[in-house]
């Protein structure tokens, strides 16, 4: 079985197999959690290791080592930018997850914690990126079960509310 859990703290500081980055479609490191996670991997690795991609397409998902990190893969996911919910940005934040945690069980993970994809710069209201975020990852593991945890990595207390609110209502 798969747990699926909320956290509150640093992704960069979780010793799990993955940690999902909210990326951009560029994957050069931006601000927020992109910055955070390029910075604590080491910048020039994890730079590199990203231009071979030569980019990602909002909702799809590539993986890289986690270097200096303690987990040992980043998978990078860009989320949809909000632009007010008739863009299809339910289906490419639901992409995102879906893609995100394909590419974990590929790579043999069992532990993977996500940094809450697109609330931040990308303005996805939170309740709602929540609600799809939880569906979508019930939905994957009812159909694959090598997961044994799946961690919401919240940054601060709304976040881990809303993550936590929407385990309890899916
Ligand atoms: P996006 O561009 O996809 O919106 P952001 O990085 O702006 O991505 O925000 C996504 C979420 O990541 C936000 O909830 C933000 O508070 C959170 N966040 C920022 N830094 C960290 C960190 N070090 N660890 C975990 N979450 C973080």
């Amino acid at each position: 079985m798969t747990v699926i859990k909320v956290v509150q703290a640093d992704i960069t500081t979780l010793k799990v197999d993955a940690i999902v980055n909210a990326a951009n479609t560029g994957l050069r490191g931006g601000g927020g959690v992109d910055g955070a996670i390029h910075q604590a991997a080491g910048m020039a690795e994890l730079d590199a290791a990203c231009a071979k991609f030569h980019g990602c397409p909002t909702g799809e998902a590539v993986i890289t080592p986690g270097f200096r990190l303690p987990a040992k893969y980043v998978i990078h996911t860009p989320g949809p930018i909000w632009r007010g919910g008739n863009h299809n940005e339910d289906r490419l934040l639901a992409n995102s997850y879906r893609h995100s945690l394909a590419l974990a069980v590929q790579n043999d993970c069992r532990t993977v914690a996500f940094a809450s994809i697109s609330t931040g710069v990308y303005g996805f209201p939170l309740t709602r990126a929540a609600q799809i975020a939880i569906k979508t990852i019930r939905q994957f593991i009812a159909q694959d079960q090598r997961l044994t945890e799946v961690i919401i990595c919240a940054f601060n207390a709304p976040t881990a509310r809303a993550y936590q609110e929407a385990i309890e209502q899916n």
